[in-house]
């Protein structure tokens, strides 16, 4: 049979069993064991990253028995993440698909893992990062770089994931999981390989770290820009992307819903684009590299202060890494100079 007919297959089923179970509940039958089979649900988990709420959020979709979590975290809240399923009566057994957004440590470091434990995951990646999937050690090599002390107690343990378990993708794939409709959209700029998945029927739309960082809760939005590969110019046709399908919601890995679309982002592109002229600002008059990220640091957490109470302003700035946001937008800086050059 082809996934085609399957699909139609469970839907007649699915719709089968909804009809009956109106009927039965029009004689006030107890319907209420049933309604796991139909929950359609969007779950914000809590990754509790080093310990912070509102850091690191996975999503968690549920949808006529078929069980996916959207980018599950880095290694280090395996135990977390396995809790907050717990806490919800489903074990990582349960889990039929893990949606990577990107392949970041902080959004699919755990995925190797869960896979591990439940060899039926499938793992739905961009294609260009899927082979770092397979084979982390570059990844691995270049957050090494980045965090040279401190990996192993951010992140801790990448597994890899076997190449069964992968699904590819590239942008333009209609996911069917349970009776839930997920549109997967190519949104480079953060990341090279980076999609969004669209829940169009619930309005919803997870997207990474395309959006930028805005911790539920608060109005303030920024941008986290690490190495290797953000694109500012390509970055914009990602924002079109996602407001062409107008999404009621915004759900971003850091943290959790942002409820107006349009002005979040017109607000997240404003301060990407300012952030990165102050970046050339600094390393056109700086005395050294680090001497430029200690200027870029200080302006961009006094600018997040003047906005936020402190307590916020120190979240947010750990969450989103003021020093890896310099080093991106350097490094993308001079690769355009070298480019027009
Ligand atoms: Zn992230």
């Amino acid at each position: 049979m082809g996934s085609a007919a399957r699909s139609h297959e469970s839907q007649c089923t699915a719709h089968a069993l909804r009809l009956s179970l109106a009927l039965l509940s029009t004689v006030n039958f107890p319907i209420l064991r049933y309604t796991s089979l139909l929950m359609d649900s969007i779950t914000t988990l809590d990754n509790l990253w080093m310990g912070r709420p509102r850091s690191i959020a996975a999503g968690l979709l549920e949808s006529d028995g078929h069980r996916a979590v959207i980018d599950p975290g880095p290694g280090s809240t395996l135990k977390t993440l396995h809790q907050q399923l717990q806490a919800r009566g489903i074990g990582v057994g349960d889990l039929d698909a893990i949606l990577l957004t990107h392949i970041h440590l902080d959004h699919a470091g755990a995925t190797g893992a869960l896979v591990r434990e439940n060899p039926r995951l499938a793992v739905y990646v961009h294609k260009n990062g899927a082979p770092h999937m397979i084979d982390p050690s570059k990844l691995l090599a270049s957050a090494q770089r980045l965090w040279p002390n401190d990996l192993q107690r951010l992140f801790g343990e990448t597994l890899s994931v076997p190449a069964n378990n992968l699904r590819i993708l590239e942008g333009g794939e209609n996911l069917t999981l349970g009776s839930r409709q997920l549109e997967v959209v190519y949104t480079p700029g953060h990341a090279s390989h980076h999609v969004s998945y669209f829940d169009n029927t619930k309005g919803v739309a997870f997207v990474g770290d395309t959006a930028g960082v805005r911790i539920e809760g608060n109005s303030f939005v920024m941008p986290a820009t690490p190495p290797p590969d953000i694109d500012l110019g390509i970055w914009d046709t990602s924002f079109a992307a996602i407001l062409e399908r107008k999404p009621a919601r915004l759900f971003l890995t850091h943290f959790g819903y942002s409820d107006n679309p349009s002005e979040h982002i017109a607000l997240f592109r404003e301060r990407l684009h300012r952030w990165a002229a102050l970046t050339a600002e600094i390393l056109r008059h700086a005395a050294s590299e680090s001497a430029a990220m200690d200027s870029f640091m200080s302006a961009t957490y006094a600018e997040i202060a003047e906005h936020l109470p402190p307590g916020e302003a120190e979240h947010y700035a750990f969450s989103a890494g003021l020093n890896l946001s310099f080093l991106g937008l350097a490094r993308y800086l001079r690769k355009r100079a070298a480019a027009v050059s």
